[in-house]
């Protein structure tokens, strides 16, 4: 190895990351992650400051191979780089603190023919809070006409990016599809209810575009959280050491009006159509209850190898003071690092592992014996 008298540094926004079972490495940049071996990770966290030959030393070079296939891995994947000690101490690790210029930073807002709000009124409440993604859920039945029209009040609101969801009419036309589009405050397009026979045809158009059709329901939306929809970036990473990066900063309109943090919410803040401000409501620390709660404090999440990438929208509950638990479990076992769907996966109740407003209880031995038969 010709690095033997070099330390090895990974880069600033390469994060190790240590689950239950599993071990990560986050590729914030090139938004990647690759699982490591669990002596891996003791290295370059025990040996953090140490040049290759230290660390080969500290085994009595009874390891010398492995020691050198783990970083020409780390070194040919571009995780890090070979250094000097003087060279090392240039490099400081990534400011992973969260902050915001928005009081609140996303919105939903559902919209049926019976809303007692315009849409216009409630654009201006966001804007004053500097809210400049917007999800519109028009859950009637619009034409796209009567679509375009509501959307026009949002025109003088340039700067936003909204994403629009609609169910599917039988009269819509590609065309009037592309005008809805064409407006350049929106981001994204979702159909819902479209005909099976019709999905086809019509995904050509999304071919380059954000513009998705979908044949369930709008209410069905929400997908099960996968390793492809894990967010890799350094702004939810950072937010999430201290955050919950569903409920942080959002705020959701019901179609009757009602205010709440999000959709899952149960506690109402007042009607819409009654305020004229929302920032009082958005202070409130009753309606901010969700946002500190990291992924770290919750049972299970705080056992995953991702707590800091995912986008979770379950609404966590605390125990009389102690810790927060989830009444459903995550598509993701941390204990088994096996995907619902996946050979081998088991709910966390199969493997051992049972959350609940009583507490968590890990059943370690029929997990280690879960464990040895999953990965040895
Ligand atoms: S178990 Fe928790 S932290 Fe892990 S992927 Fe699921 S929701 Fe995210």
């Amino acid at each position: 190895m010709p690095y033997n008298k070099h330390i090895f540094r990974l880069f600033a926004g390469c994060i190790l990351q240590k689950g239950y079972n599993s071990y990560v490495i986050c590729d914030l940049q090139r938004k990647r992650i690759r699982r490591i071996p669990k002596t891996l990770y003791f290295l370059l966290e025990t040996f953090k400051n140490h040049s290759l030959k230290q660390i080969k030393d500290s085994f009595r070079h009874q390891h010398d191979t492995t020691i050198d296939e783990y970083f020409n891995f780390l070194h040919e994947n571009e995780f890090g780089f070979f250094c000097s000690r003087q060279q090392s101490r240039l490099f400081s690790d990534i400011d992973l603190s969260f902050d915001h210029p928005s009081i609140i930073s996303n919105a939903v807002i559902d919209i049926n023919k019976q809303s007692p709000f315009s849409l216009a009124h409630v654009l201006a409440l966001l804007d004053d809070l500097h809210c400049r993604h917007i999800q519109l859920r028009f859950t009637g039945d619009y034409t796209a006409k009567e679509l375009i029209g509501l959307l026009k009040s949002a025109e003088s609101y340039p700067h936003n990016s909204i994403d629009v969801i609609f169910n599917y009419s039988a009269s819509i036309s590609i065309k009037e599809i592309l005008a809805i589009y064409s407006f350049p405050f929106v981001s994204e397009l979702r159909i819902f209810n479209v005909p099976e026979k019709k999905i086809k045809g019509l995904q050509e158009l999304s071919e380059n575009d954000p513009i998705y059709f979908h044949s369930g329901g709008i209410a069905e939306s929400p997908s099960a959280l996968s390793i492809e929809n894990m967010q890799l970036n350094i702004r939810l990473f950072s937010e999430s050491q201290k955050h919950h990066t569903y409920f942080n900063r959002k705020l959701y309109i019901t179609a009757g009006g009602e205010i709440k943090n999000a959709p899952q919410c149960p506690e109402i803040f007042g009607n819409v159509q009654d305020q004229k401000s929302l920032r009082q409501i958005a202070a409130d620390a009753e309606f901010q209850k969700y946002w500190r709660i990291s992924k770290e404090m919750t049972d299970v999440c705080g056992d995953c190898e991702f707590r800091n990438m995912c986008i979770d929208s379950r609404l966590p509950k605390q125990r009389s003071k102690g810790k927060w638990y989830h009444e459903t479990e995550c598509s993701y076992n941390p204990y088994i690092s096996k995907w619902k769907g996946e050979e081998g996966y088991r709910t966390l109740e199969e493997s051992g592992v049972t959350s609940s407003i009583k507490g968590i209880k890990i059943n370690r031995r029929k997990l280690n014996a879960l464990n040895k038969e999953l990965w040895d």
